[in-house]
């Protein structure tokens, strides 16, 4: 059997190739947005269906932006999924939030029954991740934020198609960040901020957009306007060639959804009666997955094998199936546990695994795969989905 050739994102063609020729010619870097940063904000607001887009040099950046815009600093507290990326949570650590984490449901997202519990007097705010492109219970969330006077925050890096409940995922909250790395909607490197509040907006562009943009976009009268120079103390704008290679990217956007949607279906026929492994895709009557990924559930008392055994052997025979590795349980990590920036060296105290127990149960039975979406990658389609079938056959009990 030959092997397909391994997955890269985004697939370079010869648009893409003429987009980044153009903008060598236009602009190498742009302090404002007249330019083709400018143009990239507004079709990704399209896209989403923001009123405002904000780039950033990375989805981290863009996370950080959106700490100070929220206006937490130390004294605050902020509930985030005890399972997610590590940069959902550690831009907020970085400020002196104190983060608080809550445990994962069935489908990796942070449980709307745990909050409750996790709430104080100095709780201001919730931050969501769509965990492999799968929505959030946002309606429970979204109700728990409105009843205890918090601000609603999206992490929705994996989650650029997603929607629940016909809501697109990235308009629930007060803003929300869209990492544009190597995702289903990539840049390269980068990220966007995305918020319809004038006054975030703004906040946000003081972080990392500051001096001749600052001066253009900010309102005068705003009692902020005074830092416009200076911004917050960092810049973290996004450059030219990769605004470029996202406007290029925006504008397949309903081809690469098509053919990711398509990918999942046949992944979904595929794996119809198959005891081993499920596809872990949000019912549609809830919501749409985001795309980033092909995500699976298994089964282990179906199976002869461990989930990491059945990795094993999806991978040895050329696919690209794995079990994600520096996606944890990021509630133990030590950025969480200092006491302040000038004492970073203190002992984390141990956790009881059980404290997280669903997001662990969760992990130990998830395994993804790159939800490929370009042309030419029918091969690799196949060769993933007849690899599945073969080694989950051998493994059933
Ligand atoms: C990728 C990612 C980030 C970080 O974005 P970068 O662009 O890599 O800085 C944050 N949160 C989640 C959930 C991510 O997947």
């Amino acid at each position: 059997m030959n092997t397909p050739a391994p997955y890269t994102w985004p697939h370079i063609d010869q648009q893409l190739r003429q987009a980044v020729d153009r903008q060598l010619d236009r602009s190498l870097s742009d302090r404002d947005a007249t330019g083709v940063i400018g143009e990239f904000e507004k079709e990704f607001a399209r896209f989403v269906g923001s009123r405002h887009a904000i780039a950033y040099s990375s989805g981290t950046s863009a996370l950080h932006a959106m700490c100070v815009a929220a206006g937490l600093g130390e004294g605050d507290e902020i509930i985030a999924p005890a399972y997610t990326f590590f940069a959902t949570a550690t831009p907020f650590a970085y400020e002196g939030v104190k983060v608080v984490f809550a445990d994962a449901d069935g489908w990796g997202n942070l449980d709307p029954d745990d909050l409750p519990g996790l709430l104080t007097d100095r709780t201001r705010a919730v931050i969501v991740t769509h965990m492999w492109g799968n929505p959030c219970d946002m309606t429970a969330i979204a109700q728990f934020c409105r009843d205890n006077d918090l601000l609603l925050l999206e992490d929705c890096s994996h989650a650029h198609f997603a929607s629940w409940g016909g809501q697109r995922v990235g308009t629930f909250g007060a803003m929300a960040v869209f990492s544009t790395n190597q995702k289903a909607i990539t840049t390269g490197e980068g990220g966007v901020l995305v918020t319809d509040h004038d006054q975030f907006r703004e906040l946000a562009l003081l972080h990392g957009h500051y001096n001749k943009r600052s001066f253009k976009e900010i309102s005068p009268t705003a009692p902020y306007y005074q830092y416009a120079l200076t911004g917050m103390g960092l810049k973290s704008r996004m450059t030219t060639l990769n605004a470029a290679v996202g406007l290029d990217q925006l504008g397949k956007a309903d081809d690469i959804e098509e053919r990711r949607r398509g990918i999942l279906d046949r992944f979904a026929d595929a794996l119809d009666g198959n005891p081993v492994v499920s596809p872990a895709t949000v019912d549609p009557q809830h919501g749409a997955n985001g795309l980033y990924v092909l995500g699976l559930h298994f089964h282990q008392q179906a199976a002869t094998v461990t989930a990491a055994e059945f990795t094993d052997r999806l991978t040895r025979l050329g696919t690209e199936f794995d079990m994600p590795g520096s996606t944890a349980v990021i509630a133990n990590e030590p950025l969480f546990h200092r006491r302040s920036r000038t004492t970073p060296w203190t002992t984390v105290p141990t956790v009881d695994p059980a404290t997280y127990g669903g997001a662990q149960q969760f992990i130990d039975s998830f395994i993804k795969a790159p939800l490929f979406g370009y042309p030419g990658d029918e091969q690799a389609v196949d060769h993933h989905i007849t690899t599945l079938a073969a080694v989950s056959k051998d493994v059933a009990r």
